[in-house]
């Protein structure tokens, strides 16, 4: 099996697994029990917190967990722009749907929207950005890792010209495609909050954070028996905020590494398609070496897909969550449709290795010389 679609989910690490096996077979008392059972899953709640703070360069006391990505992007974005009723929010074309979704509602709950688009490598300029501000504008979310291009954002830049130009609106930073990807230093970027999710480095499906800067304060989504500070009400997902805490200690250990090995993964597919697949286009900037997204002109990405699955290659097809429709973000860059209906992602991570890599580029062979006409 060839998997190369780690942008989309990643296999659980083997530590992690472990982690989340031993809470939840003999550790599996409720934190907020009183009795033995609870203080040591309170325990392990806090040494987990700890583990995925450091990961994020942040404090224990600033993390809130939350089901997935999704969800901290939705208590971050709602709770920061309902501080208001009324105001103005930048983001940009190429975010994920969790954050376009979120700004549709608050458009038809009287927010003004700016999306600002990219350019043709899937870049966002700080400049735009600066040039969007507003006297009312109350909030800006913009991602750091584009999970289809692998293009950066720049969050510095941006963060710092939103705090300078509108001191009390909040920034956030969907930094879901950037842990153990790219350094994390929220603090630099004057970013307030900042969503992470599990299933992206190695822990399960069903675990996200969300980083909320001391001294901000926001209003729940979620009400009940007031876990998280009161911020995220309901039993804590204990399992998998240890294997969370697990895979950000492993992944921690090994970062730099991983990423010279990615990037060794990245430039053996770009040589293998300049001599054997010249004619294929690399879309996007592709900052990072995790990401890859290729055009096959004249081979719908869906048939290609189809391909490679029947050599147990695995990619997507733009993003996974686009199950099968037009790419927004290459549509924004403003690549042809024959580009956009023939793209490829590929996103690779550290277990990944260079058979992987050859094992996808004979399938994309296989499947141009089945496909490609004249
Ligand atoms: N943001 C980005 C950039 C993503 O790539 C994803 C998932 O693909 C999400 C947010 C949503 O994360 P989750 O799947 O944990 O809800």
């Amino acid at each position: 099996m060839h998997y190369l679609d780690n942008s989309a989910t990643t296999p659980v690490l083997r530590e992690a697994a472990e982690q989340a096996y031993k809470v939840m077979t003999s550790a599996f008392g409720n934190p907020s029990s009183q009795h033995k059972m609870g203080i040591e899953a309170a325990h392990i709640l806090k040494e987990s917190r700890r583990e995925i703070a450091a990961a994020l360069h942040v404090q224990p006391t600033e993390v809130v967990f939350t089901s997935c990505g999704t969800e901290s992007t939705n208590l971050a974005l709602f709770s920061a722009a309902r501080r208001r009723r009324k105001g103005h929010i930048v983001t940009t074309a190429v975010e994920h749907a969790a954050t376009l979704q979120c700004c549709k509602r608050l458009e038809q709950e009287g927010f003004e929207v700016t999306y600002l688009p990219p350019d043709s490598t899937g870049h966002v300029s700080a400049e735009a950005f600066s040039a969007a501000l507003r006297t009312d504008t109350v909030l800006a979310s913009m991602m750091l890792v584009n999970n289809e291009t692998g293009a950066c954002l720049p969050v510095g830049a941006c963060g710092q010209a939103l705090k300078r130009r509108c001191p009390e609106a909040l920034f956030h930073v969907d930094a879901v495609q950037g842990l153990f990807r790219v350094p994390l230093t929220p603090e630099k970027w004057k970013c307030d909050l900042m969503s992470v999710s599990g299933h992206k480095i190695g822990a399960p499906k069903g675990i996200g954070a969300l980083y909320l800067r001391k001294g901000v304060h926001l209003a729940p989504l979620l009400c009940g028996g007031g876990q998280e500070n009161g911020l995220r009400s309901g039993t804590e997902a204990l399992p998998n905020i240890a294997a969370f805490g697990a895979a950000c200690r492993v992944r921690a250990a090994t970062f730099a590494e991983d990423v010279k090995k990615v990037e060794g993964l990245k430039a053996a597919l770009l040589d293998g398609l300049q001599t054997r697949l010249p004619w294929a286009l690399v879309n996007g900037a592709g900052d990072v070496p995790h990401v890859v997204s290729l055009s096959l002109p004249g081979c719908k990405s869906e048939v290609v897909l189809r391909v490679l699955e029947s050599d147990a290659v695995y990619v997507s097809a733009g993003s996974a969550c686009s199950k099968g429709r037009e790419s927004h973000v290459l549509r924004a860059m403003g690549l042809d449709k024959g580009r956009i209906d023939s793209a490829v992602r590929v996103s690779f991570a550290p277990y990944n290795t260079l058979e992987d890599v050859e094992a996808l580029l004979a399938g994309l062979e296989k499947a141009a010389a089945m496909l490609r006409r004249g």
